[in-house]
């Protein structure tokens, strides 16, 4: 006994399939017990039925899983959790059904719970009844037994739970899709092989405001619906991944750009159709960065297909763009511009106003200055707002430059032309897209001691992209104030005539762009005219920007317009400048002719 255990102790501790620990445990029974009835029954799952069993008759075998496992002996050693031994027991499997022999049973055990039994049947040589020590043998099997398989089911979960902390490392749990650690081995993967795959980086425009409008629940599910509709355009050799938020990433096979075009214009098209979230209609128009490059790195890849997907949200008209090296130098030019706002914002010491005079009628008087911000810094150098004024729009800093700005315009404009022309302010659409906006400017009237009538406010189009109601609002309750409110760079971007007529608005600037191109162009010319026909009629103010030549202004005159602005009547400059101009030209006399 002593040799056969210390052989099935080994077989237990270094087994790895326990199917084979069991099969012999079971065969040493047989041997020990000169029986070839000798099963091993796991009936531990609801129905009842043997989930396994283990013996060296094959007979036995096939009938036992169709016996009633309640009938048997097995059943009772489970009840009673103890060995079971019966000297006149009649097995329902046997041919000769009024025979009966001498069996035993012991429970088996996994992780503490009775699962099932081991069942030995007196041989046919056998005679006399199974004896004390036979019950001692068979609980010593029994408990290897038990061992054997509380052993395999632990190794079990350790695998399954393993395989679950790989899924969940490679995998985005909300969408179920591959995530950025996958996508990267996957594109790695590809590389070693000498394949460089095509990405397509896909953030879809606005989406933070689905959060906004209506909570994270509808944007997870959102973003779950638009994962789904990814999937199902993929074909074979493509897959699709979530980097993070509303960032997804496509990998197509080596192709060419024509190809990865035609995929991109799919995806755009395809998110670009109502989505139903929660029974909501959901529009989330997508852009879409495109890198089909040499590269050495799956982060190299990434990163030129996420500066395209930039590229291509800057660009008003198009959603799909292709990566190309000059974007990385802008991405590092517009990470300094960044820092350096950071910088500035602290005293704001770096910025500086310059004003240029807008002039009226046929003398040219001037009516009013526009503020125009200066931005000084010493790593980067002057800076154009053209260039920053962007990137603080992005990144929320701009609120914060365009009150500074207003404050100061007013303070500043006060000691130009006796404190009589009007400052013409710059808003950008953020900034003026917020509930509070006409009480700050009150507030800053008051503060500075300004008539509301000195003060308009430049607005572009843009604002009419965000909620058309704050913008009407808005824009009433700041000329109820006595404020001006002008529609800037007309001509330009989403311009639309229609406007004109829905915004309550004192007046338009005729976008330099347009000024500059209409001289010795017909069709310009007549639409600058439908422009400035269509404002007298509404009875709002025209002003054209970008004026530099003397036959632009007499184009314009001839058009009808009565505002000019414009390197011909006077650059931008800071305050002390023009009050030095301005007592130049007293001192010399009236301002007859412009420069
Ligand atoms: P904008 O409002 O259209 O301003 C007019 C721009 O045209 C100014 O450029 C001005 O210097 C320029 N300009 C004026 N006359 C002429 C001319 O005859 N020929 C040419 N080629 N250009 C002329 P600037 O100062 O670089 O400003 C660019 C833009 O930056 C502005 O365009 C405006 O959109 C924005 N911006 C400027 N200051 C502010 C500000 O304080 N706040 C905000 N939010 N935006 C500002
Ligand atoms: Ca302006
Ligand atoms: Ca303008």
């Amino acid at each position: 006994l002593m040799s056969r255990v210390l052989h099935i102790q080994r077989a237990v501790t270094h087994a790895t399939h326990h199917e084979e620990t069991l099969e012999l445990i079971a065969k040493m029974a047989g041997e020990m017990f000169g029986s070839d009835s000798i099963a091993v029954r796991r009936v531990d799952n609801p129905s009842g039925r043997s989930l396994w069993t283990v013996n060296i008759d094959s007979d036995f075998a096939q009938t036992i899983p169709l016996i009633d496992p309640k009938l048997g002996i097995s059943r009772r050693a489970m009840d009673e959790n103890s060995i079971v031994i019966d000297r006149d027991y009649r097995p329902l499997h046997l041919p000769d059904q009024g025979r009966t022999v001498s069996a035993i049973a012991a429970p088996i055990y996994c992780q503490g719970e009775t699962v099932g039994a081991m069942t030995v049947l007196a041989g046919p040589d056998r005679d006399e009844p199974h004896t004390e020590e036979d019950q001692e043998a068979l609980i010593i099997l029994a408990g290897y037994v038990s061992v054997a398989i509380t052993k395999a089911a632990a190794t079990e979960e350790l695998e399954r739970s393993l395989l679950e902390a790989q899924w969940r490392a490679s995998h985005d749990h909300l969408t179920g899709l591959p995530n950025r650690a996958r996508i990267i081995e996957i594109i790695e993967a590809q590389l070693s092989q000498g394949l460089t795959p095509v990405v397509l980086y896909i953030d879809f425009d606005g989406f933070k405001s689905v959060n906004d409008l209506y909570g994270h629940v509808t944007g997870d599910l959102a973003l779950i619906a638009v994962s789904e509709r990814l999937a199902l355009m993929l074909r074979a050799g493509e897959s699709i991944a979530r980097l993070a938020g509303d960032e997804f990433v496509a990998l197509l096979p080596p192709g060419s750009d024509q190809d990865a075009l035609a995929v991109a214009k799919r995806i755009v098209e395809k998110l670009a159709k109502p989505l139903d979230v929660a029974g909501r209609d959901l529009v989330l128009p997508a852009s879409v960065g495109i890198a089909n490059i040499a590269a050495t790195s799956a982060e190299e890849l990434l990163e030129a297909a996420d500066l395209a997907m930039y590229r291509a949200k800057s660009l008003p008209s198009e959603s799909i763009a292709f990566f190309d090296s000059a974007l990385r130098q802008d991405r590092t030019r517009r990470v300094l511009i960044e820092q350096q706002l950071r910088l500035s914002l602290v005293n704001m010491a770096s910025f500086t106003l310059n004003f240029q005079p807008i002039v009226e009628g046929p003398e040219f008087e001037v009516c009013a200055y526009e503020a125009l911000l200066r931005w000084d810094t010493a790593a980067a150098g002057v800076v154009s707002p053209d260039e920053f004024v962007p990137v603080a729009e992005e990144t929320g800093i701009i609120s914060q430059i365009d009150e500074w700005v207003l404050a100061t315009a007013l303070r500043e404009s006060g000691l130009l032309s006796g404190g009589k022309s009007r400052v013409s302010v710059n808003l950008s659409a953020a900034s003026f897209l917020r509930g509070y906006l006409p009480s700050l400017v009150e507030r800053i009237l008051v503060l500075s001691g300004t008539p509301a009538s000195r003060l308009a406010i430049e607005i572009t189009e843009r604002v009419m992209l965000g909620d058309s109601q704050l913008v009407r609002h808005n824009i009433g309750a700041l000329r109820d104030l006595g404020v001006a409110v002008v529609l800037d760079d007309f001509g330009v971007g989403y311009s639309s005539l229609s406007y004109l007529q829905d915004l309550e608005i004192d007046g338009l600037k005729i976008d330099r762009s347009f000024v500059q191109g209409a001289t010795g162009d017909r069709r310009g010319a007549a639409v600058l005219r439908a422009v400035l026909s269509l404002a007298a009629d509404l009875g709002i103010e025209t002003v054209a920007e970008g004026v530099e030549t003397r036959e632009q202004l007499e184009l314009l005159q001839s058009l009808g317009c009565s505002h000019f602005q414009g390197y011909f009547f006077g650059r931008p400059a800071p305050v002390d400048q023009l009050m030095r101009q301005s007592s130049e030209i007293a001192m010399a006399g009236p301002l007859v002719e412009p420069r």
